[in-house]
C-alpha cells in the first residue's frame, strides 16, 4: 500500500461523519493563481490541508516531498500539461494510486477518454461550483479510503485465511501424527499380544482387589491344565490349583502381598488332569501417581524341570551312583540324626553295623568288573530285603556296606538281622550264567549314651567288622570294651612306630632253614623285631600290618632289606660257608607295589656288593595277586638279576592253583597250619604232597615252615621237601647266634 496515502483511523466513519479533514491533504495544481486560491480557500474552507502547485513540475516535486491524499490538477499548463503530470504520477510507483481529478475550462478542448485514460479519478469544468468540487472530492476521497478499507479487509481475510490454512496444515500433521501413533499402537500391541501369547511363562494381571481377573496369556493353558476362561470365571482358582503340600504355606500370601508390594513364590500346583507341576510366582502391586493400587500384575515360570533337576542333584550327591542306596554322607547323616534322638529319648535304642564284603577283590579280579559291580548291586538289594522299614542301608564305597537299625526294642534286633543277612549268603548269587557264592563280615556296634559323634560309632563298627574278619569271615561280631581298648593299643602302636626307625628300636633275627636231606644250613630268613621301649618286644604280626596300613612299611621294609644284605654280606666275607647261604626277606603287599623296587634291589645289592641269588623274597600269595601283570612284570624283572622268589605261607591263600605258572618263582612255602595239622594224618598229609608235586611240577623247590618235631621232619623229608624251617631246628635267634651257627656249620 501507498505510505503517502494516511488514511483516517476508522475511515468509514471519517466518511459517515464528514472527514477528519485536518488529517486529509489536497494537492491543488494549476497555472492560474486565482484559480489556487479560490480552490484552497473553498476546500480549507472546509477543513482540508491544502498545498498548492504552480505547475506540472512543482507539483511533481511535492508529491515526492510529502505525498498527498488527493490531486485537483489542471489540464492546461504552460511548461507541462496536466495529462502529462498525471501521466508521471501514475508510473511512478509512490504515487499511483493517488486520485487525480482533472480540472478542465469549458471551452478547452478536453479530451475526457484520455484523461481517464491516463488514470483521471474524475473531472471538473471550471468555472467550478464549490459544492461540485467539494461533492467530487469527497467523492474521491471516500472511493480511496473505501479502497483502501478493502485493500485492509482483504488483508486481513487473507492474513485470517493463512492463519487457517496454518492452523488446518497444522492440524492435518496432528491428525496424521495421531493416526500414525494409533498404527503404531495396534501393531505394537498386535506384536506384545503375539509375544505374550507364545512365551513360556504365564502373564497375569489381576485388579486390586485379586476378585477380578484382567489379562492372562495362553500359557496358563499349557501350564494349568485348565481352560483361560475358568480363571476368569473363577478368580480363586489360582488359589485352589495350589497343592495341598503347600497350601498352608501360602495361605497368608495375598497379604504379604498388599503389604509388601510383592511377592516372589515357589510351589507344587494340581493341574487339572492330576499332574503336579512346580511353578514360580511373581506378582508386584501396581500403583497410580497418588499411590492408589490399581491392579496385580505378575508372572508365573514352570519350574518343575528345573526343581526335578535340583532333586536329581540332591539325590545324586548323596546316593551312591551304582547301587542308588544312601552314600556316606547321607548315611552319616541320619546316624547323627539317630544320635540327637537318643539324646532326647533315653529308651531310644539304635545299632550300626558295618558290612564288608569278604574277598570281593578275587571276584572283581576274576570275573571282570562288570560282574563285580553286578555283585555289589545284588549284594545292596540283599541287604535292602533283610532290613525294617525305617532302617537305612547305605554303600560306603568299593564293598563296604552300612546299616543304621533304628528305634529297636533290644539290642537282639541287630543281631538277628545279622544272622538274616549271612543266612542270605549261604545261596550263591545268581549274575548272569554265574553263581557265585560269596559272604560278609559284619561289625555291630549297639549305641549308648557315650556316642557323641557318627564317626564314632562308625568307627567301632568297622572295629568290630575287623574283628569278624580276623576271627574268620563270614561272621559278625559285636563291638566291645575289649575291642575298643584293642583298638586303642593298635594306634598307639602305630603312633610309637613312628618313631621306632629313628630310635633303632628295631632288630632282625634269623631264623636257620635247613636242607632236609644233609640237615645242613641253607640260609636264614630275617625277621624283625621290635623292641619297644615300654612294652617289650613286640612280635611283627601285631605291627608290620599296622604299618602296612599307615605306609610306615616302606621305610621299614628298607631298613630290614640293607640290615639283612649287609649281614649276609659280612658273613659270606668271613665264613666260607656262608657263601651258599641264602638271605630270605619277607616284602609286603605296599613295597611290591612300590614304582623303584627294582631300583631299589640293585642300590642295596651293589652297596653291599652280594650277588642276587644271595637273596630270596617272600611275597605272600595274595601280595602277588594283588595287581596281576604289573606284579608279573616286575618279578621277572628281579628273576633277571638272579634275586629268588618265594611264595610265602602257600596253601592259605585263594590263588588258583592254575594261576601258579605264570609267576616266576623258585620256591613255594608251605604254610605252617599244614605242617601243624599234618600229625593227624588223612587230608592234611595229602594236601602236602600235593604242594610238593606241583611245586616240582613247576620246577620249584618247596620249603616247610613251622617243623616243631622229628616226626615232621622225616615225612616231609619222605614227601621230598627240600628245605624246613621251624622251632625243631631252631627259633629265630640273634645275628651273634646265628653267626655261631654258621661258624659251627663250618667245623
Ligand atoms: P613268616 O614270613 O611266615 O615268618 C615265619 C613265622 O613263623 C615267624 O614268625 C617265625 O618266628 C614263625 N615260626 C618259625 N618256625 C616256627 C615254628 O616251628 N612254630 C611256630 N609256631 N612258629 C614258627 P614271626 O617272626 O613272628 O613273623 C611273623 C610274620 O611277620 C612273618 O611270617 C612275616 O610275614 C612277618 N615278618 C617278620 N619279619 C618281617 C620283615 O622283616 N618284613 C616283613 N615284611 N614281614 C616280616
Ligand atoms: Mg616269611
Ligand atoms: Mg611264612
Amino acid at each position: 500500500m501507498n505510505k503517502s496515502i494516511n488514511p483516517p483511523q476508522n475511515p468509514s466513519s471519517a466518511i459517515a461523519n464528514g472527514f477528519i479533514k485536518s488529517e486529509i491533504m489536497i494537492l491543488i495544481v494549476d497555472d492560474l493563481p486565482d484559480n489556487l486560491r479560490v480552490l484552497s480557500a473553498a476546500l480549507s474552507g472546509q477543513g482540508f490541508q491544502i498545498r498548492c502547485a504552480k505547475s506540472g513540475a512543482i507539483a511533481l516535486m511535492a508529491v515526492q516531498t510529502t505525498s498527498p491524499d488527493l490531486i485537483l490538477l489542471d489540464i492546461k499548463m504552460p511548461d507541462m500539461d496536466g495529462y502529462e503530470v498525471c501521466r508521471r504520477l501514475k508510473a511512478s510507483t509512490t504515487a499511483c494510486d493517488i486520485p487525480v481529478i482533472f480540472l478542465s475550462a469549458l471551452d478547452d478542448v478536453f479530451d475526457k477518454v484520455k484523461a481517464f485514460n491516463m488514470g483521471g479519478a474524475d473531472y471538473i469544468t471550471k468555472p467550478f461550483q464549490v459544492e461540485e468540487v467539494l461533492i467530487r472530492v469527497k467523492h474521491q476521497l471516500s472511493l480511496k479510503f473505501a479502497e483502501i478499507e478493502i485493500r485492509q479487509l482483504e488483508q486481513r481475510v487473507k492474513q485470517r485465511t493463512d492463519e487457517l490454512e496454518k492452523i488446518n496444515a497444522e492440524l492435518q500433521i496432528e491428525i496424521a501424527e495421531r493416526q500414525f501413533i494409533q498404527e503404531s499402537l495396534k501393531v505394537s500391541e498386535e506384536r506384545l499380544e503375539s509375544i505374550l501369547g507364545a512365551i513360556e511363562d504365564v502373564v497375569w494381571s489381576m485388579d486390586e482387589t485379586l476378585s477380578k481377573t484382567l489379562y492372562l496369556n495362553a500359557a496358563v493353558e499349557r501350564i494349568y491344565g485348565y481352560p483361560m476362561l475358568d480363571f476368569f470365571a473363577d478368580p480363586h482358582l489360582w488359589l485352589k490349583v495350589i497343592h495341598p503340600e503347600d497350601r498352608g504355606r501360602l495361605k497368608n500370601i495375598t497379604q504379604t502381598l498388599l503389604s509388601t508390594g510383592s511377592f516372589n513364590e515357589e510351589y507344587q500346583i494340581l493341574r487339572l488332569d492330576q499332574e503336579v507341576r512346580w511353578v514360580c510366582n511373581q506378582g508386584h502391586c501396581v500403583y497410580d501417581r497418588d499411590g492408589k493400587l490399581l491392579r496385580i500384575d505378575g508372572i508365573v515360570r514352570d519350574i518343575t524341570a528345573q526343581k526335578k533337576a535340583q532333586q536329581q542333584l540332591v539325590h545324586d550327591a548323596l546316593h551312591d551312583s551304582l547301587t542308588n542306596l544312601p552314600n556316606r554322607p547321607l548315611f552319616m547323616e541320619r546316624v547323627r540324626q539317630a544320635i540327637n534322638h537318643s539324646k532326647r529319648n533315653p529308651k531310644y535304642l539304635f545299632a550300626v553295623m558295618f558290612i564288608d564284603l569278604d574277598r570281593f577283590k578275587m571276584i572283581n579280579d576274576s570275573l571282570g568288573h562288570i560282574v563285580g559291580d553286578q555283585f555289589l548291586q545284588s549284594i545292596a538289594k540283599l541287604l535292602a530285603s533283610c532290613l525294617r522299614g525305617g532302617d537305612t542301608v547305605a554303600r560306603l564305597g568299593g564293598d563296604e556296606f552300612t546299616i543304621l537299625v533304628n528305634d529297636m526294642k533290644e539290642p537282639n534286633e541287630a543281631m538277628m538281622i545279622a544272622e538274616r543277612i549271612l543266612n542270605k549268603f549261604l545261596h550263591p548269587i545268581e549274575i548272569g550264567d554265574q553263581s557265585i557264592f560269596g559272604s560278609v563280615s559284619i561289625g555291630i556296634v549297639i549305641n549308648n549314651r557315650e556316642y557323641e559323634t557318627s564317626d564314632n560309632l562308625l568307627r567301632d563298627a568297622d572295629i568290630a567288622m575287623y574283628r569278624a574278619k580276623s576271627l574268620g569271615k563270614g561272621r559278625y561280631t559285636i563291638f566291645d570294651k575289649e575291642m575298643y581298648e584293642q583298638n586303642l593299643k593298635t594306634i598307639q602302636l602305630d603312633n610309637d612306630l613312628r618313631y621306632a626307625l629313628e630310635r633303632q628300636e628295631f632288630e632282625l633275627y634269623y631264623q636257620p632253614i635247613v636242607h632236609l636231606s644233609s640237615e645242613k644250613l641253607a640260609g636264614f630268613e630275617a625277621l624283625i623285631r621290635w623292641h619297644h621301649p615300654e612294652r617289650g618286644l613286640v612280635p611283627p604280626i601285631e605291627f608290620i600290618p599296622i604299618a602296612e596300613e599307615t605306609g610306615a612299611i616302606i621305610a621299614i621294609g628298607d631298613w630290614v632289606l640293607n640290615q639283612a644284605c649287609q649281614q649276609i654280606s659280612i658273613w659270606q666275607s668271613q665264613f666260607l660257608e656262608a657263601k651258599s647261604l641264602k638271605m630270605s626277606i619277607n616284602l609286603t603287599c605296599q613295597q611290591i607295589r612300590e614304582k623303584n623296587l627294582v631300583e631299589k634291589l640293585d642300590r642295596v645289592l651293589a652297596a653291599t656288593g652280594i650277588d642276587g641269588s644271595t637273596i630270596r623274597l617272600e611275597i605272600t600269595e595274595s601280595s602277588m595277586m594283588d595287581q596281576g601283570e604289573e606284579t608279573i612284570a616286575k618279578l621277572e624283572e628281579l628273576r633277571a638279576r638272579n634275586i629268588q622268589l618265594s611264595i610265602d605261607d602257600f596253601g592259605q591263600g585263594y590263588s588258583s592253583l592254575s594261576y601258579l605258572h605264570r609267576f616266576p618263582v623258585n620256591t613255594l612255602k608251605i604254610d605252617r597250619t599244614f605242617v601243624e595239622l599234618m600229625s593227624s594224618g588223612g587230608q592234611n598229609l595229602e594236601i602236602i604232597r600235593t604242594i610238593i608235586l606241583l611245586a616240582h611240577t613247576l620246577n620249584m623247590s618247596v620249603v616247610a615252615e613251622g617243623v616243631e618235631t622229628h616226626e615232621q621232619m622225616s615225612t616231609l623229608r619222605q614227601l621230598g621237601c627240600e628245605y624246613a624251617q621251624g622251632y625243631f631246628f631252631s627259633r629265630p635267634i640273634i645275628a651273634a647266634d646265628a653267626e655261631q651257627l654258621i661258624k659251627s656249620q663250618t667245623t
